[in-house]
């Protein structure tokens, strides 16, 4: 019998990026495409079905191997009847995804949101490959997250489950307003936007620090300045984490994981943030829910998006 692939879909508001994998979670081979939002709807309902034809069409293996599309989608959903509510950035409101593009296609497909894809990627072929109970943090503009428990999303009730960016860490007076509306949230201190921001601001306040002489701060400079010795810098690395770890130890307490994968453009800082975040983990969690349990960085980059995707229709 022919070998049975899976096509992944990471769909963001500029680009479609494709992937093939097969039953065990190699990735075969990947492929990109434009989005075009601005045309509408049904627009990039089709780019997404002619992505998903066209990595087939340029590989080795046929339509017919085809076992199912998975498709990775930045936004609100109810994964289990395949219907996006609401996407910030795509024209997505109240649209059966899954039902259209089964209909297209003529393949089983299945939608998830794009960070519970990502942590399912990292926990099929990834940093959580073999280890029955994963939690993700993607740590990038925002904070994303996933459950993964045994092989399988936990979406929760309403698709909320692992929204860890949105957990309330900061006490009231060192709060500030985040995007959802809340005060506090982990998203304002650990992302890259909110270690971006904490620079900025001590830059205004007048704090002694080499971040002074760029004319826009980025998380990554942060990084290197804390490298370089800034004290400042190190400060707020060590505020992102104390809060990161933070929230780990209260996820280790309701799903007593038995790895954390922290994955996103900030985690690119290596150890130089993972080691405060093991620190403040240790000294937050209660000693029975960090036993053996291990905080990684993602080892699958921007490719956890697609494997996620294509891993969604093996389940
Ligand atoms: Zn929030």
């Amino acid at each position: 019998m022919a070998k049975r692939i899976f096509v992944g879909i990471d769909l963001g508001g500029t680009s479609i990026k494709t992937g093939i994998c097969d039953e065990e979670g190699n990735l075969l081979k990947v492929g990109e495409g434009a989005t075009e939002t601005e045309l509408g709807t049904e627009r990039v309902l089709d780019n997404i079905v002619a992505c998903a034809r066209k990595i087939v069409d340029e590989s080795e293996f046929s339509w017919d191997q085809v076992a199912g599309v998975g498709a990775g989608i930045p936004g609100f959903m109810d994964a289990e009847a395949g219907i996006v509510h609401f996407a910030p950035n795509l024209p997505l409101t109240n649209v059966p995804v899954r039902k259209i593009l089964e209909d297209k296609l003529g393949k089983r497909v299945a939608i998830a949101n794009d960070a519970n894809v990502a942590a399912l990627g990292e926990s099929w072929s990834g940093a959580g490959k073999g280890v029955p109970i994963v939690v993700t943090y993607t740590l990038g503009t925002g904070v994303g997250g996933g459950i993964v428990v045994n092989g399988s999303i936990l979406q929760g009730g309403t698709g909320m489950a692992g929204e860890f960016g949105h957990m309330t860490v900061v006490p009231d007076l060192e709060a500030i307003q985040c995007n959802c509306g809340k005060m506090g949230c982990l998203e304002t201190v650990s992302s890259a936007t909110g270690i971006s921001r904490m620079a900025v601001d001590a830059v205004k306040r007048g704090d002694n620090t080499m971040l002074a002489d760029l004319p826009q701060i980025t998380a990554k400079d942060v990084f290197d300045a804390a490298r370089a010795g800034d004290e400042t810098a190190h400060r707020i690395i060590q505020r992102a984490a104390h809060y990161l770890g933070k929230s780990m130890a209260m996820v280790a307490i309701v799903v007593n994981p038995n790895r954390f994968i922290i994955g996103g453009g900030v985690s690119k800082a290596g150890d130089t943030l993972l080691n405060p975040v093991r620190e403040a983990f240790r000294q937050f969690a209660l000693p029975r829910a960090q036993e053996n349990v291990e905080i990684v960085a993602a080892k699958l980059g921007n490719n956890a998006g697609v494997i996620g995707a294509a891993g969604l229709c093996l389940r």
